[in-house]
């Protein structure tokens, strides 16, 4: 595995490789990797023959009171578990590489799609995410790139940042890995406290509550947020940031559900301090 801590190694690296005729596929990380980001490369070497893995903590998606400065990180522990996943070049800069001092160019997303559920309440945060993604495809130039479907809004986001300025790179979406108990896999799962890890999955469990409603015929978007806010209120430890339910590409809301397009029902809460999303396809074979 090629570890690369520069654009320029990185941009020489996967230019070498498309040179040879190879398929580049790029997973974007903060690292902490988990099962989660490994299906995520599974995927990726599954699509293409050469996979590259950037960590970095981008500090422009993060707000001033969020959790940068203690975001985990294990660099160590990051690259065996890329070893072992079969990842050919770890793309990991410093801060200073992506933003050198001075730096000021940034990609701005406009419309509902960032105004609403997490970009409502993380102002900046798209924004960030935006801009890093965007250095990312100049860097690594790769023709794939994997999100998780656990981050909805942000594979929302990049598909349309692609479109838009037309990178030529496919976006490919991966499906949300889970604990045993329904939790999503996140880094952040680390700052739950052992009471908040025990609350935590009651967010799935309302979720398949609405989604299991939705599956018995209730087409009221306001009947299907109460059954999943009545069951993840069943703890003191859960406070709801949104819970919305809107149009998968759009992020629209939907006043009312037809059945035919797929319909996303997508949540913040707080467990304690921390702040974790979730999500499910209302209606599809598999909502994840
Ligand atoms: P992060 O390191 O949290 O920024 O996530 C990097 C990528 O991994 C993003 O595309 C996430 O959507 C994806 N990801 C994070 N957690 C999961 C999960 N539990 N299942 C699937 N993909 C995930």
């Amino acid at each position: 595995m090629i570890i690369c801590g520069s654009v320029r190694e990185i941009r020489e690296t996967s230019r070498a490789v498309r040179r040879e005729g190879r398929k580049i596929a790029l997973v974007p990380t903060m690292g902490y990797l988990h099962e989660g980001h490994v299906s995520l490369v599974r995927k990726a070497n599954n699509r293409a023959d050469f996979v590259v893995v950037s960590i970095f903590v981008n500090p422009t998606q993060f707000g001033p009171e969020e959790d940068f400065d203690r975001y985990p990180r294990d660099f160590e522990r990051d690259r065996v578990i890329c070893e072992e996943a079969r990842v050919d070049a770890l793309f990991c800069p410093q801060v200073e590489e992506i933003y050198p001092r001075g730096y000021s160019t940034f990609v701005e997303i406009e419309g509902r799609i960032v105004d609403t559920l997490c970009g409502a309440r993380r102002p900046g945060h798209f924004r960030g995410v935006a801009t890093v993604v965007s250095k990312l495809f100049l860097a690594v130039e790769p023709d794939i790139a994997v999100f998780g479907q656990k981050d909805a809004q942000q594979c929302a986001v990049i598909k349309k940042m692609t479109r838009d300025l037309d990178f030529p790179v496919e976006i490919v979406v991966s499906p949300i890995v889970r604990e045993k108990d329904g939790l999503a896999m996140s880094s952040r799962n680390k700052y739950l406290d052992p009471g908040e890890r025990q609350a935590a999955p009651l967010i799935k469990k309302g979720l398949d509550l609405a989604s299991k409603a939705f599956g018995g015929g209730e087409r009221s978007p306001a009947k299907l947020k109460q059954a999943a806010l009545a069951e993840i209120g069943r703890s003191a430890l859960l406070k709801p940031d949104y819970l919305e339910i809107v149009d998968c590409g759009t992020l629209e809301p939907l006043e009312t559900l037809s059945g035919k397009r797929p319909a996303l029902l997508a949540a913040a809460v707080f467990c304690g301090k921390t702040r974790l999303i979730d999500n499910i396809i209302l209606g599809a074979q598999n909502g994840n």
